[in-house]
């Protein structure tokens, strides 16, 4: 046997600092902060699209209630953004696999994208391809709790993160997840109060969010 084949061959896997890449997703890939809304709004009409296709062959998990529908819910004096769907939601796997997973369309591919983005330019188009698109509410939330209840589910989870590393998952009580779907919170950075007002939302949601397929409903929270 030759020395050479004696060498142990070392294999490692890089560190992945995940604080700093959220830190440069949240800061560096979007351009437009108010993409954040189209990305959750999409999400959430995703969910109700896959919640009318499982229920082709399950129609029970409808519960009786077929009509698919978005609320968002502006909360200005505790300074909070709540978005609930009442699509196929998550169980605690789901939860952990769709939401704890970043960037996974590929690293490299992701990194490359970034070095070739200019300020301003095809940043939000970035977003849909690689599928970071629901991190984009930590460009506008401290802190984002999902509660969510999976159709046909009597059992609801909330995650919840502060966007810079790690998140947690806890088993919560029905009553306070939706009946079926998820109910995002967003607990609105002090200079991101703008999105607790019904005329920037308004807009945003015509501008974005036109051809949704879903019903949006936008509900103020009296202070
Ligand atoms: P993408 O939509 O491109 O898959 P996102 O980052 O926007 O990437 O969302 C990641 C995943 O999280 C989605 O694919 C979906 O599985 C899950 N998800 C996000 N929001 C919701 C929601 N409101 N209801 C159900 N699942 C959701
Ligand atoms: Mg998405």
């Amino acid at each position: 046997m030759s020395q050479n084949q004696e060498k142990p061959v070392e294999s490692h896997v890089f560190e992945a600092d995940v604080a700093r890449l959220l830190h440069l997703m949240v800061h560096s890939v979007y351009s437009d902060k108010d993409v954040f809304l189209r990305e959750l709004i999409s999400n959430a009409a995703d969910a109700c699209e896959k919640l009318r296709y499982e229920a082709i062959e399950t129609p029970s998990l409808l519960g009786g209630d077929g009509e698919a529908r978005i609320t968002l819910t502006l909360d200005e004096e505790a300074n909070r953004l709540i978005l609930e769907d009442n699509g196929i939601g998550m169980n605690h796997d789901e939860l952990i696999e769709a939401l704890g997973t970043i960037a996974r369309s590929g690293t490299r591919a992701f990194m490359e994208r970034i070095g070739a983005n200019k300020p301003g330019g095809e940043g939000s188009q970035l977003i849909g391809q690689f599928g970071v698109g629901f991190y984009s509410c930590f460009m506008v939330a401290e802190r984002v709790d999902v509660a969510s209840r999976r159709a046909g589910s009597d059992n609801a989870w909330r995650w919840s993160s502060d966007g810079k590393g790690s998140y947690e998952v806890t088993p919560i009580d029905p009553v306070d997840a939706p009946a079926r779907g998820t109910r995002i919170t967003l607990h609105l950075m002090a200079d991101a109060k703008n999105y607790t007002s019904r005329w920037t939302i308004e807009r945003i949601v015509k501008e974005q969010s036109g051809h949704v397929p879903v019903a949006i409903t936008i509900i103020v929270k009296p202070g």
